[in-house]
């Protein structure tokens, strides 16, 4: 998803190379590049002159300004740049209205937009957010003319436990109408109808929901539109809200590899909200809508914040801290192991964690499938839970004995809790001594090249949890400091670099006591 988009971005900063200062003439080439990058993204031609303008005049303000004040020398020309790109951004999508209004006696959330665009899926997902809200959903399923449509809401209120509304042949207009005063007679306290779509505007369509907003009133339209479609989505986008005034648009299929112009245009053409983000098919897929995450996933740094914001969620800092430098000084444990690995489960699949980390969502593709298998650690959790509580915290007691223990009570061959225990000694070994090399670059470069090779070399078939995992291999967000991963800007210190200080500081103290003996 918006690779055309980061590749432009990240051509118009290389623009900017070596630049002292912006100027007029040096930032054309770098807005060029941005320029063609929307146009090739499939953004509304009037919405991509606007944006360039509007980036154009921020970069040289900024110049006006931080002259004013001497600017900083630690800013370069391209970071400006960027940072106005990332500004601009924001304020096209921006800002955040992802509010729905649940006022009513029942709420109704009305749900339309173009066949196959994520309407019924949205529903579900919708319901889902709701239901965890502790609010009493009901779904109505109003797209009478497709019975699969209407199979796959009950499969989806079956499976949420969700109530759904359907009367087979009724006209949806009045379908709708009985399902609002049956919420009201049984306690659902959400009415969400699920309208006809159809595979492109229609008038006959458009009518009909036009007639089921103006019976039942709802309290939210939610537009819901493809990320892949592309220009047609701002024309379609443009004619549902002059027809019907929807209240706010969900953009689905951002998960896909589409262009994501939509995203960017649909606001700026229709001045409405995007509320939220389909991520996936599953239905707790659903984002609400932050300008700053899908900026930044836009220019290319993934998204970081999002990220970050998942990880506080589910991790107390302290305890993350801990089991660095527990890991630094080669003291980990399985029960410590465990516990990460939780952690990352509770953010989601390794491939969506993988897919926000700055310079790894390009590289996902590259990465062999089994290392992405979630299935694997689940596999690696279940060796673990089948050790006592002793081996878990002093992994070294673990004899053959032991592991044909625990291989009968987890199922699983010999073999294979040899490999995971090998691979779990080796990681917490080559973290030790990564903590006892801290500070110096030399040995520092030589850890690295080993740890490539035992990560190139472990694949196939192994834990995935040992090697490269984001558990172990040191990229665990909070354990080294994620933003830092791909080289991008890092401002809070890490654990791994206090641990290095902390050293670093100590064998200068030990030196001057020397020299003064
Ligand atoms: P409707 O015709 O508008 O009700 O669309 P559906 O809800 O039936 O969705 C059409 C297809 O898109 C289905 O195969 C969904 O599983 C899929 N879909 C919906 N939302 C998303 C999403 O956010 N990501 C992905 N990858 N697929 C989605």
């Amino acid at each position: 998803m918006f690779d055309v988009l980061s590749r432009g971005f990240k051509d118009a900063r290389l623009k900017l190379q070596g630049k002292t200062r912006l100027t007029e003439e040096n930032l054309a080439p770098a807005l060029r590049e941005v320029r063609a990058s929307l146009i090739q993204a499939d953004v509304e031609l009037t919405v991509v002159k606007a944006f360039v303008a509007r980036v154009k005049e921020r970069s040289l303000g900024d110049v006006v300004k931080l002259k004013g004040r001497k600017a900083s020398p630690n800013v370069s020309p391209q970071d400006h740049f960027i940072k106005s790109c990332y500004d601009e951004l924001v304020e096209l999508m921006g800002p955040v209205q992802t509010d729905l209004n649940l006022e009513g006696d029942p709420s109704i959330i009305m749900m339309v937009g173009l066949q196959g665009s994520g309407k019924t899926t949205t529903a579900g997902k919708l319901a889902k957010m709701l239901v965890a809200q502790g609010k009493k959903p009901l779904l109505v399923a109003a797209d009478i003319y497709r019975p699969a449509a209407i199979d796959q809401l009950m499969v989806i209120g079956r499976r949420l436990g969700v109530p759904v509304f359907s009367i087979k042949g009724m006209n949806p207009v009045q379908l709708s109408k009985m399902a609002v005063v049956q919420a009201r007679n049984v306690g659902r306290d959400v009415v969400i109808i699920d309208t006809a779509g159809r595979l492109a505007l229609d008038d006959k369509l458009m009518q009909e929901v036009v007639d089921i907003k103006s019976t039942v009133n709802p309290d939210n339209v939610l537009f819901v539109v493809d990320a892949m479609i592309g220009q047609d989505a701002v024309r379609t986008a443009a004619e549902f809200d002059r027809r019907l005034d929807f209240t706010g648009f969900v953009l689905t299929k951002l998960d896909g590899d589409a262009r994501g112009g939509a995203a960017l245009s649909i606001k700026e053409v229709t001045g409405k909200p995007v509320k939220f983000l389909g991520e996936g098919e599953e239905l707790d897929k659903l984002e609400a809508f932050r300008p700053e995450g899908l900026a930044q996933r836009i220019l290319g740094f993934g998204d970081v914040v999002g990220l970050m914001q998942d990880f506080e969620k589910h991790v107390d800092e302290k305890t993350a801290q801990k089991s660095t430098e527990k890991m630094l000084k080669g003291e980990f444990s399985y029960d410590d192991f465990i516990s990460q690995l939780q952690t990352v489960r509770k953010m989601g699949s390794i491939r969506d964690i993988m897919g926000k980390i700055p310079g790894l969502s390009g590289m996902l593709d590259q990465i062999p499938a089994e290392a992405l298998d979630d299935k694997e650690l689940d596999k690696a959790m279940a060796v673990i839970r089948s050790m006592t509580n002793q081996e878990r915290n002093f992994p070294d007691v673990i004899n053959e004995s032991r592991m044909i223990r625990i291989a009968k009570g987890c199922g699983r061959e010999l073999h294979d809790i040899r490999e995971l225990h090998e691979r779990f000694l080796q990681a917490r070994q080559m973290m030790g001594q990564l903590g006892g090399l801290m500070g110096n670059p030399a040995q520092m470069m030589q850890m690295q090249k080993m740890m490539k090779q035992m990560q190139g070399g472990g694949g196939g078939g192994g834990f995935p949890g040992m090697g490269g995992m984001p558990g172990m291999g040191g990229g665990f967000p909070g354990m080294d400091g994620m933003p830092g991963m791909g080289g991008g800007e890092r401002k809070s210190i890490s654990a791994a670099e206090k641990i290095a200080k902390r050293k670093k500081a100590k064998d200068k103290k030990k030196a001057r006591k020397r020299n003064r003996k």
